[in-house]
């Protein structure tokens, strides 16, 4: 049992690394719980039992079981993963024991019985959090993006038993929208269909019923947290946001400082921190090799670590590699993605196979060594929440080309002369992202890079900045303990 000074958290989410990850949300849910720990929780994570979580948490124990959970018996496990995170899996074959992409079938398109599935999910994190277990409650439950955004609502019921409920949004852009005639099916209240509750132009959302019954909503920037407030940024919850503002805050993400470490990352070419920056020339020369092009230190060496989507800018970056290319400079890209995006990059690697290199697919191992060889990144998103590469490129050395939008804007200080002056700058910043901006935020970049000394000066001061969990654990124990008190 936890003393009881701790506030006892509840994780709900679908993600978690190093388990099973599609994105951002997996990183943060794998990394925040140890921090949080830190500042004085108990942080216990709900996740599907997905195969390769159950694969991964060999050593797990049964809690307890759970008949007949929306069609099939489940069982609730325990276990712990060898980063101390403390795990509950939700062991249920008939919803989770899928091959590949947790939402996606072998085609592509969203499983269409997702709703089930991730309803089933909230269901026993709102059971867990009030009593499930005779031995452990939550003070505070915490669900992530729409897959866990019922649980505040099954939570309704609860009386004096309930926690409070912070829902966190990772990306407005997923939904969870499902028809209406699935209302029954997922055991939800009747009157919750309406437009002060989950309905959402005639469907349920998940993601809205997360923002409705939630006693505080966060999301990943600052910024963010203003852009969905507003017509444009809002995808249709501006208005609700904006009527809500007073229970929503943005903190940012930080990154496990302890995987992404230079000085001891075991994936990279050669170790290097900030007082021997020079170890990047290995990995720069070790990435070049990797990918067949040109080894060189002259050349400037960008990179790309992404979802290839048009949120990312990608479709723009694409057309541009022709300018890069033409002004000597080199591209990785690592990601996968939009099959339009993905075939740019492979022709421009087919054309240009000594300055370009392309890899489609997802490669954890890769996307270290990328970080560490290259000496440039390029996110120019549409919109970004928070954005995870660019803290990691930071703590690398590689100076990344951003787009002001969201978490990019509040994390990457532009190197504009004032900046260069004052020894601020940590990047690049374009806006608004177009192949225009692109390549003349590359020709800058260029141009940084040809002064070396100045260059370095840049590297170390990207790799000095925080971009810690520390920090931002301590907003969120903060929201928690306003919501305690
Ligand atoms: P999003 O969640 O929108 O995809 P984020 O920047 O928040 O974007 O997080 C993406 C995470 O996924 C980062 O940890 C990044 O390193 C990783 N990633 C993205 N694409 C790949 C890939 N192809 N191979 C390895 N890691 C990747």
């Amino acid at each position: 049992m936890p003393a009881a000074s701790t506030r006892s958290v509840l994780f709900v989410a679908s993600e978690c690394y190093p388990f099973i990850k599609t994105g951002g949300l997996a990183d943060v849910v794998g990394a925040l719980p140890l921090a949080l720990d830190t500042a004085g929780c108990d942080t216990r994570i709900l996740l599907p039992g997905f195969p390769a979580v159950l694969k991964a948490a060999k050593k797990s124990v049964e809690a307890t079981g759970i008949p007949d959970l929306f069609g099939g018996d489940a069982t609730l496990l325990e276990a712990r993963s060898t980063t101390g995170l403390k795990l509950f899996i939700l062991d249920a074959p008939h919803l989770f024991d899928l091959d590949g992409n947790p939402y996606q079938g072998p085609d592509g398109t969203d499983r269409a019985d997702n709703h089930v599935r991730f309803a089933a999910l909230s269901k026993v994190a709102a059971a867990l959090a009030t009593g499930m277990l005779t031995d452990w409650r939550a003070d505070v439950v915490h669900a992530h993006d729409w897959q866990a955004g019922l649980t505040a609502l099954y939570l309704q019921g609860a009386g004096e038993n309930r926690p409070k409920t912070v829902f966190t949004i990772h990306n407005l852009a997923f939904q969870g929208l499902f028809p209406k005639s699935q209302l029954d099916v997922l055991d939800l209240p009747r009157d919750s269909f309406s437009e002060e509750g989950l309905e959402y132009w005639d469907k349920i959302s998940f993601l809205k019923a997360g923002i409705v019954y939630s006693d505080h909503v966060t999301t990943v920037s600052p910024s963010y947290a203003a852009e969905i407030q507003s017509e444009d940024g809002g995808m249709g919850l501006g208005g609700l946001l904006r009527s809500r503002n007073n229970k929503l805050s943005g903190i940012l993400n930080g990154i496990d400082t302890g995987i992404w470490d230079p000085a001891t990352d075991k994936a990279i070419a050669a170790p290097f921190d900030r007082s021997r920056i020079g170890g990047k020339a290995k990995n720069k020369k070790a990435l070049q090799k990797h990918f067949g092009l040109r080894e060189s230190r002259h050349a400037p060496l960008f990179c790309v670590i992404s979802r290839l989507t048009e949120q990312k800018g990608l479709d723009l970056l694409a057309d541009v590699v022709p300018h890069i290319v033409g002004n000597g400079g080199q591209i990785v890209v690592l990601g996968s993605g939009d099959k339009d995006i993905e075939q740019a990059f492979l022709d421009a690697a087919e054309e240009t196979p000594d300055q370009v290199g392309t890899f489609i697919g997802y490669n954890e191992e890769l996307a270290h060594l990328v970080q560490a060889g290259a000496d440039a990144i390029y996110i120019p998103s549409r919109f970004e929440p928070c954005g995870l590469t660019q803290l990691c490129a930071m703590r690398y050395g590689t100076l990344p080309i951003v787009a002001r939008v969201g978490g990019l804007a509040d994390t990457v200080v532009d190197a504009n002369e004032a900046a260069l002056q004052t020894g601020a700058g940590t990047g690049i910043v374009l806006s608004p992202a177009s192949d225009d901006t692109l390549r003349a935020a590359t020709d800058r970049t260029m141009r940084l890079f040809a002064d070396g000394k100045l260059w370095r000066k840049l590297q170390r001061n990207a790799m000095k900045q925080d971009v810690s969990w520390t920090e931002p654990a301590t907003r969120y124990v903060a929201v928690y303990d306003g919501l305690m008190a």
